[in-house]
């Protein structure tokens, strides 16, 4: 019930408005992975398929549905500032960016601002910050830091309505939300309402030829609507009367880019990079459809892998309760079947239930106390350094398993 009321099929492509699509990703029925279950909580949780398609005319991938934001984001508990990598991000951002306007003191509006992470670090180098998140417990916490935040969903009526009331800006940042943005029609038309001549939007996004290449499908959930090349990235800004001017490639969240849109001409790294991703086929279906066997032998092969061990009788947990592992897991239909638990640093996630798979989250400690022969990393982009510190149950005769991209066993 809960289902066929709170999502939309998408029928039109949100970039360029075409109505044929390449499905090519099938991940199954997956729950919302970031809402932690309370204990004694035994409602069903709404599930909605995950399924990727390709619009054939601007190469824009996109999932096949869009889940109510209410549903989505209600509860979100996502907080900026708690990861160090990214809170080390965001000073190199401020520091690059800055280099690009050496002479002006500079004015910053940040989109999806969350706790004023990244508002913060231009501030301390000497900008004048705005913050515009919608969440308004987030807001009031950036104010507290000392960032000056609206409580706003960035559109582009708000956009007009914040310049009636504050000077133009000569940056605006986008860095964790283009991604999850359904109407980036209307989001783009915002910026170009208040974007001076000179100035830039600065956009960052996990980068589709390394979700690809890279085999990072279990970085898909109902958040993320869109993944991006930077051929759709191009024609968005155009038929917002805008430009993507320069690119960077950069190493976090797996590859991402960062997209300077604005006024004047295009960097010639930008046609260099557009000729690369039709030089490595990403313009075309083979890729995609290659990609999606590729996923189906490694759910294949990891759920072979597992159940041959607990045919042995030997036990298994897992190891971060995070997003991604939750999406792998729930892919591959595993549950308290084939794990006791999954073990987990963040204190505000023990105690409660992986979503959909229902695996108590409990500590490291109870991990060393009461361990299991074989421990699944779900967070397999930090494994070594994650081994490093699982030293202790590896001499006690633990095992560890890292499941992508290939299966390894340590
Ligand atoms: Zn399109």
């Amino acid at each position: 019930m809960l289902n066929k009321v709170c999502f939309q099929i998408v029928s039109t492509c949100r970039v360029c408005g075409h109505d044929k699509f390449h499905p090519y990703l099938d991940l199954g029925q997956i729950p919302l992975v970031n809402r932690y279950v309370e204990r004694g909580d035994d409602r069903p949780e709404p599930r909605f398929p995950l399924r990727i398609q390709k619009c054939v005319r601007c190469h824009l991938s996109m999932l096949d549905l869009v889940v109510d934001p209410k549903v989505l984001y209600d509860n979100y508990a996502y907080q900026s500032s708690i990861s160090k990598t990214f809170q080390e991000h965001c000073g190199r951002l401020a520091d690059q960016v800055a280099k690009l306007y050496p002479e002006r003191s500079l004015r910053v509006w940040e989109i999806a601002s969350n706790d004023g992470c990244m508002s913060l670090e231009f501030q301390r180098r000497g900008a004048k910050v705005l913050g515009i998140e919608p969440a308004a417990n987030l807001a009031a916490l950036a104010r507290s830091r000392g960032v000056d935040s609206v409580a706003e969903f960035w559109s582009e009526k708000v956009a007009r309505g914040l310049q009636a009331n504050h000077p133009a800006p000569d940056l605006i940042v986008a860095t964790n939300v283009f991604a999850h943005v359904d109407n980036l029609h209307d989001f783009l038309g915002g910026v170009r309402a208040v974007l001076p001549q000179h100035g830039r939007l600065i956009v960052e996004v996990p980068y589709l030829v390394s979700f690809i290449q890279k085999t990072e499908f279990d970085t898909a959930y109902h958040e993320h609507l869109s993944y991006f090349l930077l051929h759709p990235i191009r024609e968005v800004a155009r038929r917002a009367g805008l430009e993507l001017i320069d690119v960077d490639l950069l190493e976090i969240h797996g590859g991402s880019i960062r997209a300077h849109i604005g006024h004047g001409n295009p960097d010639p790294k930008v046609q260099k990079l557009l000729f690369e991703e039709e030089r490595l086929g990403f313009y075309d279906d083979r890729i995609y459809n290659e990609f999606s066997k590729h996923v189906q032998q490694i759910r294949d092969e990891l759920v072979s892998f597992l159940s041959g061990l607990r045919h042995k009788g030997r036990t298994i947990s897992a190891f971060g309760a995070s997003a991604k592992g939750n999406v792998l897991l729930n892919y591959c239909q595993l549950s308290t079947e084939t794990f006791e638990y999954v073990a987990d640093d963040t204190l505000a996630k023990q105690g409660k239930f992986y979503p959909g798979l229902r695996l108590p989250i409990v500590s490291r400690d109870t991990l060393i106390r009461s361990p299991t022969d074989y421990l699944v990393v779900l967070a397999w982009n930090f494994y070594e350094e994650i081994k490093t510190s699982l030293a202790g149950y590896m001499a006690g005769g633990g095992r560890l398993v890292c499941p992508l991209p290939n299966l390894r066993i340590n």
